[in-house]
């Protein structure tokens, strides 16, 4: 067999994946995009914003391996339908986004740029805090969940939205457009773990803010585009919202021209809230394709004509 490593990286990434690939024991060669090997000879295709678009050469792959837990990025990749494909997804995943979250959420509250400015000047700048209690998670699948469910111990209220009911202990299970209108009148932090799909592209924007009654802070880690950007600092400036914490963007890197970086209620991070681990990737590529070859379905399959 023959692995192809289709994946937007640096070059030192692409390397250290090759050997990842060693040190856990497979010996099949693994190729990058532009190497002289047979297409014919690819049974898995690891992938991340794959550049690759005509398959028809690739004759033998069995399984296609996403990177990372969201699919947005395999839905114009052009496989062929009857391709078996899998996502990423991992305690280790699932841990980071929890610890990302509460960390934002407690930063949120201490308004710890301005203790870190004060620290800078050597000031003692006691203040009330920014305390509020009640969470809407739009999305409760695997992150969602464990999200949800730290909260809920952290003395949280917490409720999620998902299009299918959920019984998680001491969160609020909410459906549809009433669930949505319900969960948003009461939530002071929103935050977004839906997958990138045509339902949820765009669904963080005006409508959703009007919904809103208590001034919520939202906080994207899903992906940039199911946030409205242009309506963003028109809630902000209105007071439908109270600020941003934004992981993921439309465009990443953030273009330097973006308002969102000097806004004074908005948060940048690098789309850095929960980064798959390599090695646990790898491994569970490694695993899903001995269950494919064994004719069993791969752990976290995905029906890209559901998109997620
Ligand atoms: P998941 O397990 O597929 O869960 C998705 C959840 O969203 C499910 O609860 C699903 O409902 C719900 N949903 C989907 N479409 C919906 C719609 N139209 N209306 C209402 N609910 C809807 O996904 P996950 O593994 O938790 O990951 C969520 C997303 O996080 C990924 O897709 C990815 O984009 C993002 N992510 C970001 C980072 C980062 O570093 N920022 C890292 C990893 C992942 P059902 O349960 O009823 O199907």
């Amino acid at each position: 067999m023959a692995i192809l490593v289709d994946m937007t990286g640096s070059e030192s990434r692409l390397d250290a994946i090759k050997t990842d690939f060693k040190r856990l024991g497979v010996s099949d060669p693994v190729w990058l995009p532009g190497e002289d090997y047979d297409p014919a000879s690819i049974e898995l295709v690891l992938a991340w914003k794959p550049q690759q678009r005509d398959w028809s050469a690739y004759t033998g792959v069995r399984l296609v391996q996403s990177w990372g837990a969201g699919v947005d990025h395999l839905l114009d990749a052009g496989f062929p339908a009857d391709w078996t494909v899998a996502r990423f997804m991992g305690q280790s995943l699932k841990d980071r986004m929890v610890r990302y979250v509460c960390a934002q959420l407690s930063n949120w509250q201490l308004d710890m740029p301005r203790l870190v400015q004060a620290q800078n000047e050597k000031r003692w700048d006691w203040h009330d805090g920014r305390w509020g209690e009640q969470v809407l998670i739009l999305g409760l699948g695997e992150l969602g969940e464990s999200v949800a469910e730290t909260l809920v111990v952290q003395g949280y209220k917490v409720s999620g939205w998902s299009q299918s009911p959920k019984k998680l202990n001491g969160v609020e299970s909410l459906t549809g457009k009433t669930g949505l209108n319900a969960g948003l009148a009461k939530a002071d932090y929103l935050i977004n773990l839906l997958p990138l799909t045509s339902a949820t592209r765009g669904l963080l924007g005006s409508e959703l803010w009007a919904r809103c009654e208590r001034q919520p802070v939202v906080m994207n880690v899903g992906r940039g585009a199911s946030l409205a950007e242009d309506d963003l600092i028109p809630a902000l400036e209105v007071g439908q919202l109270s600020g941003a914490i934004l992981d993921v963007f439309d465009t990443e890197p953030l273009a330097a021209e973006s308002p969102f970086w000097a806004h004074p209620n908005i948060w940048i991070t690098p789309h850095i809230a929960s980064i798959s681990d390599p090695s646990d990737v790898i491994r569970l590529a490694i695993d899903n394709l001995r269950q494919v070859r064994a004719g069993e379905s791969p752990r976290y399959p995905v029906d890209l004509s559901r998109e997620y």
